[in-house]
């Protein structure tokens, strides 16, 4: 098979941030190091059923995975090569500003790792503490430093919107991410609408009752829609003129330095992932992993098969993913991709969005308009089947 992008995820962190849904676990889990072995099983496994392909690009995810200890990392390199043929234009994994020290950054670097996606999420103290984060300010910069040392590539996660932030201090914030000249920045909204499904499974004692609470009083300091729009607007004006191209709806960086992984996603393209709560996307099929530990132990000792996702719709995700890029959706490449009449359907559905003003059409190429990117979701919705509810909600609360 042709080359493909693989991404890892390693779900530990050292404590849970109430915002989170993703699949995460404490750092001291008594089940970490069969989680690590089974993690080590599944990469065997699948490069052997993929015939040992060569990855292009890696994306270490998670959870924390900075935090774990250099003999596992080492670890997990060597089940990477052994299964795959690491032919890498970039890696990344992600860390926390906390949990990164020398010693930890040269076994990643050992693994090929390029850059490091640091999730400073805010670098002013009442933000860190609104959001539940155990690192400090101060953390940010020391990280950067330490991972440009070694002559790897930053980018920073930055979150706005959380309680009692002002334009000002999300100014002061951005102000002070590109102080630290990062070569890419993400800037999300703080989205507290979703369910966390799987999310606290895996952490004893911190359940679905104590972050319906936290999140609760959140939502009620946050401001309200209009308020996250200007906040975003102020990112877009902000770090445009700093240098940065706004290539996704909340990417922006340095030319030549998008996440070609993340790219990868976005133009729905082929990966694996391996892990818990992992998706895939291999020969135009979605699949997944269980994000609770247990349930992915139990299916990686049974040898059972990723879960296939029954809602995909390859036609629909690839047109959406497109829209969250610059460069839009390429209706002549689309129908090289999908027919004639997927296109035709494409286009019908583009055109309420173009009345109001969501969309342009240049050329054959669709692309958000300045409002579309801030009501990207109303556009998406309308890419999908009138049949498809459930696809519906989900494509409501993912954007
Ligand atoms: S936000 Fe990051 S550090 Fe916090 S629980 Fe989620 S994955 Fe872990």
């Amino acid at each position: 098979m042709s080359a493909i992008s693989l991404y890892v995820h390693v779900p530990f962190c050292a404590a849970r941030c109430p915002y989170c849904d993703f699949a995460t676990a404490p750092a001291t889990s008594r089940l970490r190091s069969r989680y690590l072995d089974a993690l080590a099983t599944e990469i065997g496994r699948e490069g052997a059923a993929l015939d040992r392909p060569s990855v292009r690009t890696l994306y270490v995810g998670g959870g924390t995975p900075s935090l774990i200890e250099p003999d596992e990392i080492a670890s997990l390199a060597g089940a990477l090569r052994d299964a795959f043929d690491l032919a890498l234009e970039e890696a990344t994994v992600e860390a926390n500003p906390a949990t990164l020290d020398r010693a930890r950054l040269l076994a990643w670097r050992a693994l090929g790792i390029t850059r490091v996606s640091l999730g400073a999420q805010s670098l002013n103290t009442a933000g860190l503490r609104a959001l539940g984060r155990t690192h400090q300010a101060e953390d940010t910069a020391a990280a950067v430093d330490a991972i440009r040392s070694l002559g790897l590539a930053v980018s920073l996660d930055l979150i706005f919107g959380w309680p009692g932030q002002t334009a000002e201090a999300w100014r002061a914030d951005l102000g002070g991410a590109i102080a630290l000249q990062p070569d890419h920045l993400s800037c999300y909204p703080l989205e507290l609408n979703l369910e966390p499904e799987e999310a606290v499974a895996n952490w004893p004692g911190a359940g679905w009752e104590s972050v319906r609470r936290w999140r609760a009083d959140a939502g009620a300091a946050q401001v309200d829609d209009e308020g996250m729009a200007r906040l975003y607007r102020i990112a877009e004006r902000t770090l445009q003129a700093a240098g940065y191209r706004h290539y996704e709806i909340a990417n922006w960086a340095r030319r030549g330095s998008e996440c070609r992984h993340n790219l990868v996603y976005w133009r729905n393209g082929e990966w694996l992932g391996v892990g818990a709560g992992a998706h895939s996307h291999l020969a135009g099929a979605r699949s997944r992993r269980p994000g609770a530990l247990t349930a992915y132990l139990e299916m990686i000792d049974a040898d059972a098969p990723r879960i296939a996702d029954p809602l995909a719709d390859d036609e629909a995700d690839t047109a959406m993913l497109a829209l969250r890029l610059d460069e839009g959706l390429d209706l002549v490449e689309y129908a090289g991709r999908f027919g004639d009449p997927a296109v035709a359907r494409r286009r019908a559905a583009l055109a309420a969005s173009v009345a109001l003003g969501l969309v342009r059409l240049d050329h054959d190429v669709a692309r958000l308009t300045p409002r579309g990117r801030l009501l990207a979701s109303e556009v998406f919705v309308r890419l999908l089947p009138d049949d498809d509810v459930a696809t519906r909600s989900r494509v409501l609360a993912a954007t």
